[in-house]
């Protein structure tokens, strides 16, 4: 391939702020490499003005690409949850994004709010189509004292072995070699014994691979007091959604947190988007700071195969970083920056 098919949905608040930067440094990082981009209007202004969030010509147009790079999607005239529902989840339930890949890695000059904090290194591997999130549920009686409302959480041994597959064979190809599934296998018993059942099956095939569990409650106090243990984390939909928050705070913030959502049987297009959602406090003010959004674009040509072009963003990255010292600076500085250093 020496050209790149991208769809970008740069969307709400800064997030056309962000992938802007990130997709100039894709371009320079991919040289001679073409990168033909489809720009896609989704978000709220798009929601706002028609009533719909994703319609089913936007996913088959989408589903022509090589990949999908996002900025953030929300706004707050758009109540909570319909964009959430209407475009992120549809998005990734429609192209099966059954891994969501968050690397924590703290990198020199990045600043931990923890005391000890060097040598953070690890890689989050939530299941992405499963667990509470599936929109299993209803309410009974709404809005009275009376009211019931379910959640169901839905795990199968197809959804829990693909992603404990992929975090067995991530863990492989790293130096430390080590899986911890993180559950709560003791309160979530029918849940829980699908993973752990399927972690031991899984990890005879892996010699090489040594692993261990961890409820998430503890799970969070480990990451706190020793990251450092941390090697490849495999979780569950809710529990990942919530631990790769803490791990992006211990790792120098939101800001430098990058994500994949992929599809690794390449049926359908992988997404690649910062942690960090539109955050309208700072949006238009040249205050975003754009890491996190092309560190994102680092994974995407990673995934893609183009794997000088990811180390290339991400060594600028790093040596940014390393230089960027205590002062604030905007985003067009760390933008120059960055490019420059690619
Ligand atoms: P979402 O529900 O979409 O995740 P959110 O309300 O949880 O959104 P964000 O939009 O991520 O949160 O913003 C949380 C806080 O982090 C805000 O104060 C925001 O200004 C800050 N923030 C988010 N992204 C960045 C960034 N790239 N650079 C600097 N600050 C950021
Ligand atoms: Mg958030």
């Amino acid at each position: 391939m020496n050209s790149i098919n991208l769809a970008v949905i740069a969307g709400d608040g800064i997030g056309p702020e962000v992938t802007s930067v990130a997709v100039a440094a894709l371009e320079k990082a991919l040289g001679s490499v073409e990168l033909d981009i489809t720009s896609y209007d989704l978000g709220s202004d798009r929601f706002l003005a028609t009533g719909e969030a994703l319609t089913e010509s936007d996913l088959q147009s989408l589903s022509q690409h090589d990949a999908i790079l996002l900025g953030a999607i929300g706004d707050p005239r758009v109540p909570s949850g319909v964009l959430e529902r209407g475009l992120l989840l549809k998005l990734r339930f429609a192209f099966d994004h059954h891994i969501n890949l968050r690397p924590s890695r703290l990198f020199p000059g990045a600043v931990s709010p923890l005391r000890d904090a060097s040598g953070i290194d690890f890689v989050v591997v939530r299941e992405g189509t499963e667990g509470p999130y599936v929109g299993n549920g209803g309410a009974l009686r709404i809005g009275t004292d009376q009211e019931i409302a379910n959640e169901v959480s839905v795990n199968t041994a197809f959804g829990v072995r693909r992603a404990v597959e992929f975090a067995f064979n991530l863990a492989s190809t790293r130096d430390r070699k080590h899986v911890t599934l993180v559950h709560k296998t003791n309160v979530l018993v029918h849940a829980g014994k699908i993973w752990l059942r399927v972690v031991e099956e899984v990890a005879a095939k892996y010699p090489d691979v040594t692993h261990d569990y961890l409820h998430i409650d503890a799970a969070t106090i480990h990451m706190v007091n020793s990251p450092q243990r941390f090697d490849v984390i495999v979780t569950d939909n809710l529990f990942g959604d919530i631990i790769t928050d803490l791990a992006a705070a211990i790792c120098g913030g939101i800001g430098l947190a990058a994500s994949a959502n992929l599809n690794p049987t390449g049926a359908f297009p992988s997404m690649f988007e910062p942690v960090h959602g539109s955050a309208p406090d700072i949006a238009g003010k040249n205050l975003a700071d754009p890491t996190a959004a092309i560190l994102s674009a680092a994974l995407l040509a990673k995934s893609l195969g183009y794997l000088e072009a990811a180390e290339r963003i991400e060594n600028a990255v790093e040596h940014d970083l390393a230089n960027r010292g205590e002062t604030k600076r905007s985003t067009d500085q760390i933008a120059q920056s960055i490019l420059e250093l690619i």
